[in-house]
């Protein structure tokens, strides 16, 4: 049987980004973050037999991590190619998922569940509200990552759609040193993954 701590050595054995894109701000999740996130989602029944879209799917963990725990479906939807490939690697011992080689705008897929590590905005400036208005437009229970700080920002947000917040897991996010900027070799920003759901 699974545990929480299997899938997070599961998790930690994918590929992740080799050359990561600034401006598309690719950070993997931490794969004990992802467990974390996905254990907890799981015993809330919004995996199991679920249809789910990891949006920014990047190399795939929070969507493999999904099918590990029974979803029925998962849509990966990544517009970046080189991402892609990176991607399918980590996929091939799965099934019962379909990539989407596109920018989220162009998925209107209708889905039981989103579960997505988005662009916290940093970069692309309101990157993260195109994510969660189209989470909000294709499903009725989300799974967002954000930082900590924006928490307002995504109430607000989630307000004109009609969802509410209903649980938030802090972490203290490691953002590795896979960019050139970063001085430090480890730094850690707050992060909170919060669950929205349709009011
Ligand atoms: N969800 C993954 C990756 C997070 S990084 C994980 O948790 O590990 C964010 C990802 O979103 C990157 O792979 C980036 O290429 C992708 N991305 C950014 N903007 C996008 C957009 N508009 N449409 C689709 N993918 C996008």
């Amino acid at each position: 049987m699974i545990t929480k701590s299997k899938l997070a050595i599961t998790l930690s054995k994918l590929k992740v980004f080799d050359s990561a894109k600034v401006k598309l701000e690719q950070y993997p999740t931490d794969s004990e973050v992802a467990a974390d996130v996905l254990w907890n989602a799981f015993m809330q029944g919004d995996i199991g037999n679920k249809i789910i879209a990891d949006l920014g799917a990047g190399t795939g963990v929070l969507g493999i991590g999904a099918l590990i725990l029974g979803a029925k479906k998962v849509y990966f939807v990544e517009k970046d190619k080189d991402v892609i490939k990176l991607l399918k690697e980590n996929l091939q011992d799965i099934d019962n998922y379909e990539i989407i080689n596109s920018d989220i705008s162009e998925f209107n897929k209708k889905v039981d569940v989103v579960i997505q590590n988005p662009p916290f905005g940093t970069k692309e400036k309101h990157a993260d509200k195109l994510f969660l208005e189209k989470a909000f437009s294709i499903s009725d229970v989300v799974y967002s990552f954000h930082k900590t700080v924006t928490k307002n920002f995504v109430r607000a947000v989630a307000d004109d759609f009609n969802f509410k917040i209903k649980e938030e897991i802090l972490f203290a996010f490691p953002l590795k040193a896979a960019m050139k900027y970063h001085k430090k070799r480890i730094e850690r920003i707050e992060v909170s993954c919060f669950r929205l759901k349709k009011s």
